[in-house]
């Protein structure tokens, strides 16, 4: 049996935004963001703000990705979209995410990478709303192939371990192997669930799990749906 790929949204942090002014820094800026767009634009056009997209450690999902695996996103980011509170219901990105890297600090490795934003009216309110503070988490769609036990080592979905719990004295959590894609990303108001406004196929990572492992039982667990209504 295929497993189909793992998909579900991750919380991040806006950490800046940049003020545009007429420095040598912007001219290497500028030729970042000139290789998404069809005319050259200059730094007065965009809004350009700096997000923390992921890292390596364990979150509160109880999910980590491992080092490669932010290789693999910090590669896959630049030219992915930014929307407005995951609403693709036919609304336009806001923004593209236009270069990336990885950030250290101690022994955080995070994926940072920027997005730029046209200062066009209609995206006038959202720039507003993020250097106001207003939206300042963000949240991202990644799928991947592999949901690893960081216990036993096999996929989540086909064994019995359960994350956030611990088993001596290792606690089970998801190792996100396989990265396919980044999907979106989305800045979100302060303070609200991030998964709000997530599509309908996006989860949190544990009712991701949940989903996952009752469709790997259905053709072979008489009982799994009985149970997950216990
Ligand atoms: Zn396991």
């Amino acid at each position: 049996m295929e497993l189909e790929p793992f998909v579900f949204s991750h919380a991040g942090a806006l950490v800046g935004a940049r003020a545009a002014s007429a420095d040598n820094n912007d001219d290497e800026m500028m030729a970042a963001v000139n290789r998404f767009a069809l005319r050259p634009l200059c730094a007065d056009e965009v809004a350009v703000f700096t997000l923390d997209l992921c890292n390596n450690q364990v979150d509160k999902h109880f999910s980590r990705f491992p080092d490669e695996e932010l290789e693999r996103i910090n590669r896959l980011t630049p030219g992915r979209p930014l929307m407005e509170r995951h609403d693709l219901r036919g609304s336009l990105p806001r923004g593209t995410f236009f270069r990336s890297r990885l950030h250290s600090e101690h022994d955080c490795v995070s994926v940072r990478p920027e997005v730029y934003v046209l200062r066009a009216s209609d995206n006038r309110d959202f720039i507003l709303n993020i250097e106001g503070g207003v939206y300042r988490e963000t949240s991202i769609g990644f799928s991947f192939r592999t949901p690893e036990c960081a216990v036993c080592g096999k996929d989540l979905r086909t064994c019995a371990h359960i994350p956030g719990r611990s088993y001596g004295d290792a606690l089970c959590h998801f190792i996100m192997r396989d990265v396919l894609e980044v999907i979106e990303g989305s800045v979100v108001p302060a303070g609200s669930q991030g998964t709000r406004f997530v599509a309908q196929q996006r989860a949190t990572p544990e009712t991701a799990l949940v989903r996952a492992r009752e469709a790997w039982h259905q053709p072979v667990e008489l009982f799994s749906k009985h149970w997950a209504e216990e």
